[in-house]
C-alpha cells in the first residue's frame, strides 16, 4: 500500500540496516538568535557519528517533504496552512515506508522542528508538526497496520502526540516526562491507550528504568504493536539545561535496548525513531550516538 518509496540515495553497495534520514533543509528553519532549538543541533549529531565511525555503517536517506494528505492524518486543515516542518514529518514517513518494505530493519530521524508538543489544531513549543503522530496515523491508515506504539522519553510530556492519539486505541503511547514542567496546564486525557508516567525533577535513571520494566514493557507486550514509533529526545539527560532529570547515556542505550526487544517480538525488530528535543549540543550528541548504536547493533 506503500505509495512513497525514498529515493535510492544509498552511498554504494549497502549491507546497512539501519537508516539515517535527514535533509539539509532541516536546518533552514530558525527559531531566532541564541535559541536552544537551533540548526546547530543536527550538526552535532552528524560530526558525532562521522567522528566515531557509526555514520559509515548506516543507510543515510534524504526525504521528500510529507504530503499534505498525510500530513492531515494527524493535523487539521488550518494548522497545515503553516508549511513548516515538511521535511521532518517527510523523514517519518520514508523512514515508515522503507522499514516496512523491508529495506531497513529501523531508522532514525535526524530533524527538526521536533514535533510531539504540536497538536491536532495547533503549533506549540518548538514544535510544527508532529512527526511522530503524522506516522503513526500513516502507519495505520496507508500501510494496513492494525496496532503501533509510540514510546516517547523526552523529558517533556509529549501533549501533542496525547491530544491526536488519545483514545485511537489502534496506538499505544508509553512515556515518563518531568512533572510538573513544561507544558503547563492542559487537560491530561486519561484514555486506555496512554502510558503516561510523570516523574519528579532529579529522577535518575535506576527509577526511570523501573518505570518502563514495570509499566511500560507490559503494556507494550500486551498490545503487541507491529511497528513502534519512538519520540526520542534526549533532554532528560543530566547535562541538558532545559530539564532537571538525571539520565545519562546508558540509560538511554538500556531504554532503547528494552524497546528493541517487543519490537523484535511482536514487530518484525520493526522501529522508527524521530529526533525530539536534547538541546546540550555534546550530551545530545553522545546520546543519539548511544541509542542509534542500540538500533544499528554496533
Ligand atoms: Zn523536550
Amino acid at each position: 500500500m506503500a505509495r512513497r518509496y525514498p529515493k535510492n540515495q544509498h552511498l554504494g553497495p549497502t549491507v546497512n540496516k539501519t537508516g539515517y534520514f535527514t535533509h539539509p533543509d532541516c536546518r533552514l528553519h530558525e527559531m531566532g538568535a541564541g535559541h536552544p532549538e537551533c540548526p546547530e543541533r543536527l550538526d552535532a549529531i552528524d560530526e558525532h557519528l562521522q567522528a566515531t565511525g557509526l555514520r559509515d555503517s548506516l543507510d543515510r536517506r534524504e526525504a521528500d517533504p510529507a504530503p499534505l494528505a498525510d500530513i492531515e492524518l494527524a493535523h487539521g486543515r488550518m494548522h497545515v496552512a503553516a508549511l513548516r516542518g515538511l521535511r521532518a514529518a517527510g523523514a517519518a514517513l520514508a523512514a515508515t515506508d522503507a522499514v516496512m518494505a523491508g529495506e531497513l530493519d529501523n531508522a532514525f530521524c535526524a530533524v527538526r522542528p521536533p514535533g510531539h508538543h504540536a497538536c491536532r489544531d495547533t503549533a506549540m513549543g518548538f514544535c510544527f508538526f508532529n512527526n511522530v503522530a503524522i506516522a503513526a496515523k500513516y502507519a495505520l491508515e496507508r500501510h494496513g497496520l492494525q496496532r503501533v506504539a509510540i514510546v516517547d522519553f523526552d523529558v517533556h510530556h509529549g501533549n501533542g502526540t496525547e491530544d491526536i492519539v488519545a483514545g485511537d486505541e489502534r496506538i499505544l503511547m508509553a512515556s515518563f516526562y518531568q512533572h510538573p514542567f513544561y507544558p503547563v496546564g492542559g487537560a491530561r486525557s486519561n484514555a486506555p491507550n496512554l502510558v503516561n508516567v510523570p516523574v519528579p525533577a532529579r529522577t535518575r535513571g535506576m527509577d526511570v528504568r523501573e518505570i518502563v520494566e514495570m509499566m511500560w514493557i507490559p503494556r507494550l507486550e500486551a498490545h503487541r504493536p507491529e511497528l513502534i514509533f519512538i519520540s526520542a529526545g534526549f533532554d532528560a539527560h543530566r547535562s541538558d539545561d532545559l530539564g532537571q532529570m538525571g539520565l545519562v547515556e546508558q540509560d538511554f542505550v538500556w531504554i532503547t535496548s528494552r524497546i528493541m526487544d517487543v519490537a523484535r517480538q511482536h514487530a518484525n525488530g520493526r522501529i522508527v525513531s524521530c529526533l525530539e528535543g536534547g538541546y546540550n549540543l555534546g550530551a545530545l550528541a553522545r546520546s543519539a550516538e548511544a541509542h542509534i548504536r542500540v538500533l544499528a547493533g554496533r
